[in-house]
C-alpha cells in the first residue's frame, strides 16, 4: 500500500489521479489532499477518498472546508503555508499538482522531505531547476516526471547508456493554432486558444499549449530533468500527440513511447513506478491512426520558444521572470484586458527590462518572481 497526497487535487492532474487511485483501491491510500479555493469540489474528493489530512490555500474557505467534512476523522489547514503542510505530511509519494509557481513552496517541500515527488507542476522546475535538483540529490528523493513528454523520455533513456544519447527529441502538437497565419494568431479569441485539439487541461497550460510556451517550459524541464544540454534538446511538431518524446542515441537508434493522449498513462507510470499498473485506458489502434506526421517548429509565429531558449541561455533569474511575465500575460488574456499576440510581447518586453542577476537562493528567485510580475503588469 502507497500513500499519497495530492497537492492540487481539484485540477485536471488531481482529478485523474484521483481516479487512478479508485481503479486500485488495494494500492493506494490517499494521505492529504490539497486545494486553493473551491471547497465543494475539494470536499467531495475528501468524502470519497478519506484522506488523513485535507489542506486549502485560501484561508476564508476555512469554515466552509470544516462543515463539509463535519463527522470525518481528518485534519484540516488552511491559509498560506496550508500546502506545505500538506506536502511534508506522511506519505510514500507526492503528486506536485498544482498550476505555476504558486506550487514552488509545496513541491520543494515534498523533495527535501525525500519523498518520491510526482512532478506534474513544471513551473517550480523552470524557475527552481538547481535548487529542486540539489535539494533531490541531499535529501535522496526522486522526482518522476508527470509531462506527457518528460515521461516518455524517462521510460525510454537508458540508464547504462547515459552518456551515449546524442539528442532528445521533444514531441508537440502544435496546439490550436498550428496552421494559422501569424495576423490571425494575434487577434485569436479566448475560446479559440483554449480549444485545443488533442489534450483536455488546465486554462492556464491550454493557454501555453496555444502560444507554444508550453514547448518552451518544457524544453527548460528537460534541461534540468535530464541534465541535458541545451543544443541536444530538439523540439519537433507532430500534430497527433502519438508519440509522446523520443531519445536519439549515438549509435543511430531512437527510442519512442507511444500511447493515447491520455494523462492517466504518464500519472499512473509515476504512482506504479517501479512497477506498470493495468489501466482502463484505451489502447492505440493502430490500423486506425492513418498517419504520425512531423514538421520543425515555427519560431516566427510562436516566438514563445525562442523567449525561453534565451532565458535558459542567459541563466541566472531569467527563467523565473520568463514565467512569472507568462503567468502575468496568461492571466491578463483569460481575463480579456490583452489580445492573444500581446502574451509574448509582454513576456519579452519583461525579459528585456528586467536586470539579469544572480538566483542561488529561494529569496533571490522570490524577488525575481516579484520584480517580472511588476514589469509585466505595468506593460499590460
Ligand atoms: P488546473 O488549473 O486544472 O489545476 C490546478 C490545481 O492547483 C487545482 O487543484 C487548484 O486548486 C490548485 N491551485 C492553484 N493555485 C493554488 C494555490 N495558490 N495553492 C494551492 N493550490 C492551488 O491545472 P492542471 O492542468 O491540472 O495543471 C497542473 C500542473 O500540471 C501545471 O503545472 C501544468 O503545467 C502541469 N501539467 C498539466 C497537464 C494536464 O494535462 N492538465 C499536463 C502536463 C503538465
Ligand atoms: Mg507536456
Amino acid at each position: 500500500m502507497k500513500r499519497i497526497s495530492i497537492l492540487g487535487a481539484t485540477g485536471s492532474i488531481g482529478r485523474q489521479t484521483l481516479d487512478i487511485v479508485r481503479q486500485h483501491p488495494d494500492k493506494f491510500k490517499v494521505a492529504a489532499l490539497v486545494g486553493q479555493k473551491n471547497v465543494a469540489a475539494l470536499a467531495a474528493a475528501a468524502l470519497e477518498f478519506q484522506p488523513d489530512f485535507v489542506a486549502i490555500a485560501d484561508g476564508n474557505a476555512y469554515p466552509e472546508l470544516k462543515a463539509a467534512l463535519r463527522g470525518m476523522q481528518v485534519e484540516i489547514a488552511a491559509g498560506e503555508g496550508a500546502a506545505v503542510e500538506a506536502a511534508r505530511y506522511d506519505a510514500d509519494i507526492c503528486m506536485a499538482a498544482i498550476v505555476g509557481i504558486a506550487g514552488l513552496p509545496s513541491t520543494l517541500a515534498a523533495i527535501e522531505q525525500g519523498k518520491t515527488v510526482a512532478l506534474a507542476n513544471k513551473e517550480a522546475l523552470v524557475c527552481a531547476g538547481p535548487l529542486m535538483i540539489n535539494a533531490a540529490k541531499k535529501s535522496g528523493a526522486k522526482i518522476l516526471p508527470v509531462d506527457s513528454e518528460h515521461n516518455a523520455i524517462f521510460q525510454v533513456l537508458e540508464q547504462d547508456n547515459q552518456k551515449q544519447v546524442q539528442k532528445i527529441i521533444l514531441t508537440a502538437s502544435g496546439g490550436p493554432f498550428r496552421n494559422w497565419p501569424q495576423e490571425k494568431i494575434q487577434t485569436a479569441t479566448r475560446a479559440a486558444a483554449l480549444d485545443h485539439p488533442n489534450w483536455s487541461m488546465g486554462e492556464k497550460i491550454t493557454i501555453d499549449s496555444a502560444t507554444m510556451m508550453n514547448k518552451g517550459l518544457e524544453f527548460i524541464e528537460a534541461h534540468y530533468l535530464f541534465d541535458m544540454p541545451p543544443d541536444q534538446i530538439e523540439i519537433l511538431v507532430h500534430p497527433q500527440s502519438i508519440i509522446h518524446s523520443m531519445v536519439a542515441y549515438q549509435d543511430g537508434s531512437i527510442l519512442a513511447q507511444l500511447g493515447p493522449p491520455d494523462m492517466r498513462v504518464p500519472i499512473g507510470y509515476c504512482l506504479g513506478y517501479p512497477r506498470r499498473l493495468a489501466l482502463n485506458t484505451a489502447s492505440l489502434d493502430f490500423t486506425a491512426i492513418k498517419n504520425l506526421s512531423f514538421e520543425p517548429p515555427d519560431d516566427l509565429r510562436f516566438p514563445a520558444l525562442g523567449l525561453a531558449r534565451s532565458a535558459l541561455a542567459a541563466g541566472q533569474i531569467m527563467p523565473t521572470a520568463l514565467n512569472a511575465a507568462n503567468e502575468v500575460a496568461v492571466a491578463a488574456f483569460l481575463a480579456d484586458k490583452i489580445s492573444f499576440g500581446r502574451i509574448t510581447e509582454i513576456i519579452d518586453g519583461a525579459m528585456q527590462r528586467i536586470e539579469n542577476a544572480p538566483q542561488n537562493t529561494i529569496q533571490e528567485l522570490l524577488a525575481a518572481d516579484l520584480a517580472a510580475r511588476q514589469i509585466a503588469e505595468g506593460l499590460i
